[in-house]
């Protein structure tokens, strides 16, 4: 009898943080801790995955996990490839997007991790195999609300540490001209405003960056949803858009690339699906306008299952890594960065378990 779903628990892990400047605000409060929920799944015979669930409201993602993901996952077969959809169609009622979505993809990520385990071979290797050893990364700042002093300094910092792409979290044309200004004409330059405008203020908030040649403006309008405003500044301004960390499935990441409404999709690997969804998408834009950039502004098993998929994807692309400091660095000795690149994990799995090297006790709260 094959092996079957003993366990599934949630941990949540909140590392402490500075990017160099005043904390940021997050969802209406200051962000002291960058938090996400670690998934554990044990199997009966006693091997464990792990994943990781965005961690937007911590006790809320310990109940989802007890009161519905673990009860229906208990008992099944890991290796089931349909079994994270299932789970999706029989909880669809509780939302097609948000904290049972995110839950799901912690799930899958896991299940993944167990997959590769169990096959004893990495994650890449059950995506068809890595096309390149190592993926470069971009440095992506967190916001420094206009400070041009402060994006200057933090862009020279991320240079002197490797990283040939930056992508600021700032709205101003003052702070985009101070990045390029330390960083230089040649970089790839990347700016995400987090849904700052509407769709008649876009443009022209966009056009007074022109000179500095983002490579993207990302999630420019609010509402994020809106593919038609999002189309209509692309044609105005003929600058490059990039969306999808807050699509809320598959469905609606899908149209984006049916419709060529964004240059860039920028799926999350914790909040839309885990490896299924990603690696789906991955391949739905191979051969189409769309460039596959996932977001990975998180640091568990789901910047390690994006690295994998990054790798196994026949079109190069560049991953996602918050710039900062951190009181605790998760796989600090499995993740190695040099040039500007981090490698790809070999062995079986995601490469590595949280446990290894994490004190989960110290850094659970
Ligand atoms: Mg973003």
């Amino acid at each position: 009898m094959s092996t079957r779903i003993q366990s599934v628990t949630c941990h949540p892990l909140r590392l402490p943080f500075d990017h160099g400047g005043p904390a940021p605000k997050f969802a209406g409060r200051v962000r002291t801790t960058l938090d996400s929920c670690l998934v554990r799944v044990t199997l009966d015979n006693g091997l464990v995955g792990w994943g990781e669930a965005y961690g937007a409201e911590l006790n809320a993602m310990a109940s989802i996990f007890t009161g519905r993901v673990a009860p229906l996952a208990c008992g099944q077969d890991p290796t089931d490839p349909g079994l994270t959809a299932a789970l999706d169609r029989i909880l669809h009622n509780m939302g097609r997007s948000g904290l049972v979505s995110h839950a799901l993809s912690g799930l899958d990520i896991a299940l993944w991790d167990l997959r590769g385990k169990l096959a004893g071979q990495p994650l890449h290797a059950l995506l068809g195999g890595a096309k390149r050893l190592t993926v470069p990364a971009y440095a992506s700042l967190l916001q420094y609300y206009g400070d041009e002093a402060l994006v200057s300094r933090n862009v020279q910092a991320a240079c002197a540490a490797g990283y040939r792409h930056i992508k600021l979290h700032e709205r101003t044309p003052g702070a985009v001209r101070a990045a390029r200004h330390a960083m230089g004409p040649a970089m790839p330059l990347m700016v995400d405003v987090n849904c700052a405008w509407t769709a008649s203020q876009a443009a022209a908030e966009v056009n007074a960056m022109r000179d500095d040649d983002p490579l993207w403006i990302e999630e420019p309008i609010w509402p994020p949803e809106d593919l038609s405003a999002l189309m209509a500044l692309r044609e105005a301004t003929g600058i490059p858009t990039a969306v999808g960390e807050n699509a809320s499935s598959l469905y609606e990441l899908r149209q984006i690339i049916a419709t060529g409404a964004a240059d860039y999709l920028q799926p999350s690997a914790i909040k839309g699906g885990g490896v299924s969804v990603l690696w789906a998408l991955s391949q739905a834009c191979e051969g189409t306008s769309v460039r596959f950039s996932p977001q990975s502004a998180f640091f568990g098993p789901g910047f390690l299952a994006t690295l994998h998929v990054l790798a196994a994807q026949a079109t190069p692309a560049v991953i996602e890594r918050l710039f900062c400091n951190l009181g605790f660095t998760p796989y600090a000795r499995t993740l190695t960065f040099q040039d500007g690149a981090f490698a790809v994990p070999s062995r079986p799995g995601l490469g590595a378990d949280p446990a290894d090297e994490t004190d989960l006790a110290h850094f659970a709260g």
